[in-house]
């Protein structure tokens, strides 16, 4: 609900229905104005009564409502202030004059009246325009400046007037219109500044009770005409409201008790009234000291209900804070926290310490937190710090090193450590050791979990090495007995040339065929130990040594010469051979890139029954840089389930295997070795029953193009046969 009227007030029940009532009568905007206009009429109201009623009339009486023109001010908008000062100062006139003193005074407290509302409302406007409030140390300190400074205007302007005017005492003017002012900002700006937030610490039982006291006593002290002093005596009662009851509670029953002291003096009753007469002093006295009794008030309520204020706002706060904090603590059950006070005894132990460590807090609560470890496990982290052994040395070592998730073995209720990953923390108050707080989570199973990897990786690594040298020494062997194998092989494929054609002596018919089924075996032999050595060189050595620039084209054309030595492709086959009209420039080993030619060609050949086709095609790929092998055949095609085995050593396809097609299945495997080794790839496509078709890319060395290549280029035709 949105109200003219202070927050303060608003709680109080009748103000609040009648504030309720306003805000649903008074458009928004015109409420301030509203609020400014009732100010004024009050303080009209007051003055009149204030100095309608002085006992003397030369004199104003102590409680002099000034204070409610300085909040008009404060209220007003910027270009309705004006009107408020005029406004005041007609008030202040015109109520001055009621007191029947001579005019010239009236004329004079007019321009001080605005001087006192221009300074107060000055000194207690905020910079960014929003309503004062009264809620800290600095606010109070404003309060106290609005009323002292408004006070001494007074003050030095009644004497100055008095002076001028040449009428009665000055100083006695000073006093009593000086307090007066001052104690009018003191008991009256309360009411419209923002007071603290927090509601009462009293309960409505003690709150009803302290009402009922006020109430009933202040009359008691008030009403008699008896001392002076009996009536400070309600002071305590409103320092219990500022103290256990709300904000607006206190500060209305201090407006209430000065009310009544105004209202009782005005009548001459009251133990403010007669105190000239009773203690000799000067008539307007009564003023002063009514002016002090209420100073008095307002100056030990407020300031006590400021700082409850603070206290209760600061406590709510702290005891939020607590809450929040014990939430994150009870539900960190993943994570251990355990407190201890600066001597290491548990005071803390949150439920995730309880479920790592497995004992219930008040187990351990009160126990010293180095019963949570085994002994070897302090004397294993103090070596690991490098600290004397001990519990202490190695608290201090971790926290004054800042460790985050240092390891560290716990002992569980059930005597089996877990490690886990600490931080700990010093808590300091005012500078001293107030104790320590560990955060702790268990990582046993992530550091085995870790040691199982680096285990197994080790092992790993061993297999990989030991399968290393497996394979260098089956390498080694094959290439051993390769080579002592192919020296008497071929001695073995001489002398059975020299047999079969008659050097040696002729030799029978019937035997002439099985010189050639041995010869033609001694050379599927040879082919195979080739292979071997081949492959064997390309793995160990690779093919630098070998390395020269080569036209792809001329080691297509030699390995076709290997193929069909005619010119003519055997059996009844037919050989599509596409060339380039530039040449394809190849840098590397050539007579191994001829030998991977042959192989792929010689497959084709082999896996095509007759009346089938070859192609072989060189181009140039990917933007020139990179050359194009393609052979490609309709022949029996490699069953799709036994692709993936094509370039493992040895390999026979089933197809090749039944229909008995010879071969060593190292030729793939060769062809593979080769174009990785000059930096190329292979890749082959097939279909059974539709054929096969091998691409071989190799890079074109830039720069390549201009080696001077030394071979003869000879038509592609010359060697394809028909086409
Ligand atoms: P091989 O000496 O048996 O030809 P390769 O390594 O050259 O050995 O080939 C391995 C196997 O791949 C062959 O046995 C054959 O089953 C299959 N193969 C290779 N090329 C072809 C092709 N062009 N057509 C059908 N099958 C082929």
């Amino acid at each position: 609900m949105a109200s003219v009227l202070p927050p303060s007030l608003v709680r109080v029940a009748p103000v609040e229905a009648a504030a309720g009532l306003l805000a649903r009568v008074v458009p928004p905007r015109r409420r301030r104005l509203l609020a400014v206009v009732g100010l004024l009429v009050l303080l009209a109201l007051l003055a009149g009564v204030a100095t309608g009623t002085a006992p003397r009339r030369d004199y104003v009486t102590g409680l002099w409502p000034i204070a409610l023109g300085s909040i008009a001010m404060l209220l007003a908008p910027v270009r309705a202030r004006l009107l408020v000062c005029s406004c005041v100062a007609l008030i202040s006139g015109l109520a001055v004059l009621l007191a029947s003193v001579p005019d010239a005074l009236a004329l004079g407290f007019a321009p001080i009246a605005v001087l006192v509302v221009w300074a107060a409302s000055a000194v207690l406007a905020r910079s960014d325009g929003a309503r004062p409030e009264l809620r800290t140390d600095a606010d109070l300190r404003r309060y106290f400046a609005a009323a002292l400074l408004a006070g001494g205007i007074a003050a030095a302007g009644a004497a100055t007037t008095y002076l001028l005017v040449g009428t009665g005492d000055p100083a006695r003017a000073a006093l009593g219109f000086g307090a007066a002012t001052a104690a009018s900002h003191l008991y009256l700006a309360p009411l419209f500044l923002r007071l603290p937030a927090p509601g009462a610490m009293a309960r409505t039982g003690e709150r009803v009770v302290q009402w009922v006291a006020v109430v009933v006593v202040t009359p008691v002290l008030l009403l008699p005409d008896g001392s002076i002093s009996l009536a400070f005596l309600v002071i305590p009662l409103l320092a219990w409201a500022a103290l256990r009851a709300t904000p607006a509670e206190a500060v209305t029953q201090v407006v209430g008790v000065l009310g009544l002291a105004l209202t009782l003096t005005s009548l001459d009753r009251g133990p403010f009234a007669d105190v000239p007469s009773r203690y000799g002093l000067p008539g307007d006295y009564r003023g002063v000291l009514l002016s002090a009794f209420a100073a008095t008030c307002a100056v030990i309520v407020v300031p006590l209900v400021v700082r409850v204020g603070e206290y209760v706002g600061a406590a709510a706060a702290s005891a939020a804070e607590r809450d929040l904090v014990r939430g994150i603590v009870d539900g960190a059950t993943g994570i251990a926290i355990i407190g201890t006070d600066p001597f290491g005894v548990i005071t803390l132990f949150n439920p995730g310490a309880e479920r790592l460590l497995g004992y219930r807090a008040d187990e351990v609560l009160g126990k010293h937190a180095s019963a949570l470890h085994t002994p070897e496990a302090i004397r294993d982290k103090a070596a690991e710090l490098g600290v004397d052994d001990g519990f202490r040395t190695v608290v201090e070592a971790v926290v004054g090193r800042r460790l985050v998730g240092t390891p560290i073995r716990f002992l569980r209720h059930d005597g089996v450590e877990r490690t886990h990953a600490m931080t700990l923390s010093k808590l300091t108050v005012a500078g001293t050791t107030s104790g320590f707080v560990s955060t702790s989570e268990d990582i046993t199973d992530q550091l085995d979990t870790e040691q199982a990897l680096r285990d197994a990786l080790e092992t790993e690594r061993r297999a990989v090495e030991r399968l290393r040298e497996v394979d260098a020494v089956k390498e080694r062997f094959v290439s051993t007995v390769s080579h002592e194998l192919r020296t008497p092989i071929t001695s073995i494929v001489g002398y059975l040339e020299m047999l079969a054609d008659g050097t040696l002596g002729v030799v029978p018919r019937h035997q002439v065929e099985a010189l050639l089924r041995v010869q033609s075996n001694s050379h599927r032999l040879l082919a195979l130990i080739d292979d071997l050595l081949v492959l064997s060189r390309v793995a160990e050595a690779g093919i630098r040594p070998h390395e020269e620039p080569f036209d792809l084209r001329d080691a297509v054309r030699t390995a076709l010469d290997v193929v069909a030595p005619t010119g003519q492709p055997p059996r009844s086959l037919q050989l599509e051979v596409t060339l380039p009209e530039v040449p394809v420039p190849t840098y590397g080993d050539r007579e191994m890139v001829e030998r991977m030619i042959v192989n792929l060609v010689g497959n084709a050949v082999k896996f095509t029954d007759d009346g089938g086709s070859i192609a072989v095609t060189v181009g140039l790929d990917d933007g020139a840089h990179r050359s194009l092998l393609r052979v490609s055949d309709t022949g029996i095609g490699i069953p799709i389930e036994e692709q993936h085995q094509l370039f493992t050593r040895f390999f026979r396809s089933s197809l090749a295997e039944s229909r008995a097609i010879p071969g060593s299945g190292l030729g793939l495997a060769i062809a593979q070795a080769v174009a990785e080794q000059h930096g190329g790839s292979i890749a082959l496509t097939s279909r059974p029953g539709e054929g096969t078709t091998v691409e071989v890319h190799l890079p074109v060395r830039p720069g390549m193009s201009k080696i001077q290549l030394p071979l003869e280029q000879r038509p592609a035709r010359d060697l394809a046969g028909p086409t």
